[in-house]
């Protein structure tokens, strides 16, 4: 009998296994890739949605599009999952694994932050994104807040990103003399492992009067008054508001009873879980890297080099080395990079390289590499 894979989540993790998988063994080799969702969409495109730079039907992927030699994708929800037995429960039946990939992602809890759920005030879904997209388009008076409600949050970059495509879009609009920026996050520096990217950040934010409150969070929204409480009591008024809600993983992950203090452990060196068999790639995991796609395809393609070892009898391969590269829209069109290690030394280091036209170029050939490997597109 054939291997079975049974992988969940067709995000950045499950897509990067199910196309290392059928590259390596083809037919040899039975993955089955579930997927509630009908497409996959690029984190950063919700901001390139949300600015008016695309539409949503140019950066959505269908997942109908996937055909790969060994691979399944499979529309369904699941209910529950039972990492002792290696069983899934999905809307539409069970599936049974030899090996089990969790890549199911971090969800946003709204209710953590009382009022974020009333109406259009978060931009990290798809959904809210796309809501968002008219109100940030037609904004030309008054305070937007960009808010983080919670860390660990996605792609710790990605509130710079919006505070500074924000002053673009104001300024060629033509309104951002009558406009003020503020962006309030629970870290100290916009990128922790990266002094000197959150240091070409301050100064980016200082050039374009953008307002950096740095160690708070919001803890509340009083969307009819307008004004959002942070952490230690003060209040700040807004006209929009645009936020980070707190993450947490989906709660067929904490029913499973995988996770511990919201996330599954996992063995940094090879992703597996407490489980035998049952691995666990991505924002779902805790490994002690940030949740962000790179790093959920590179824990994704170490999973794939051991099961790929495991069906050919072959040795285990080397471990995950938590490194990445993230890009950085820098407004002005132009793209920063930092090249982050999380594991290789006693603390994260990482290396920022200036913003370019050159790293425009370099990100458009991330996500079309990307785009062809996973759907053929
Ligand atoms: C605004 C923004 C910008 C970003 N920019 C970048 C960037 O530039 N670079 C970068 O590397 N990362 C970026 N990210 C982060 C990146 O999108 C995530 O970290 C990445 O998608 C995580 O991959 P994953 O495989 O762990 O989970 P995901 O990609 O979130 O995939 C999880 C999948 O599981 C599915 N799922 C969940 N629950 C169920 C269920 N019960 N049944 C069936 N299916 C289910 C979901 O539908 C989803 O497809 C950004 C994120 C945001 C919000």
């Amino acid at each position: 009998m054939k291997t079975r894979v049974v992988v969940l989540g067709a995000g950045f993790g499950g897509l990067e296994l199910a196309s290392a998988l059928s590259e390596a063994l083809g037919e040899a080799v039975d993955v089955t890739l579930i997927d509630r969702a009908d497409a996959f969409v690029f984190g950063y495109s919700k901001l390139d949605v949300m600015f008016g730079r695309t539409t949503l039907d140019a950066v959505w992927l269908p997942y109908r599009a996937i055909a790969k030699p060994g691979v399944r994708f499979a529309r369904e929800t699941i209910t529950s999952i039972d990492p002792r037995e290696r069983r899934v429960r999905t809307d539409r039946g069970v599936h049974d694994a030899d090996y089990l990939v969790v890549a199911l992602g971090a969800d946003y809890d709204l209710d953590a932050t009382p009022g974020l759920g009333d109406g259009d005030n978060e931009f990290y879904s798809v959904s809210g994104a796309e809501r968002m997209a008219p109100l940030v388009q037609s904004f030309s008076r008054g305070r937007a807040v960009i808010g983080v409600c919670g860390a660990p949050f996605k792609c710790p970059p990605a509130p710079s990103e919006c505070a500074l495509l924000l002053h673009d879009q104001l300024v060629q609009r033509g309104v951002r003399r009558d406009c003020e920026i503020e962006l309030v996050m629970p870290f100290n520096t916009p990128v922790p492992p990266s002094p000197d990217t959150s240091a070409a950040l301050i100064e980016a934010f200082a050039q374009r009067d953008i307002a950096f409150v740095p160690g708070r969070r919001p803890i509340a929204l009083d969307t009819a008054q307008r004004v959002a409480t942070l952490d230690d009591g003060s209040e700040l008024s807004y006209d929009l508001f645009l936020g980070v809600p707190v993450h947490r993983a989906p709660d067929v992950v904490i029913e499973s009873g995988m996770t511990e203090n919201g996330y599954i452990p996992v063995d940094s060196a090879t992703l597996q879980s407490r489980y035998e068999g049952v691995y666990a790639v991505g924002d779902v995991a805790t490994v002690g890297v940030p949740k962000a796609g790179v790093f959920a395809e590179g824990a994704a393609r170490v999973v794939a080099r051991e099961l790929i070892a495991k069906v050919r009898g072959e040795d285990a391969p080397s471990a995950y080395d938590g490194r990445g590269s993230c890009y950085i829209e820098f407004g002005a069109g132009r793209v920063g990079r930092v090249d982050v290690d999380f594991l290789s030394g006693p603390k994260p280091t990482g290396a920022y390289q200036a913003p370019s036209t050159e790293l425009v170029a370099e990100k458009q050939r991330f996500g079309s590499t990307r785009r062809a490997r996973w759907f053929g597109l």
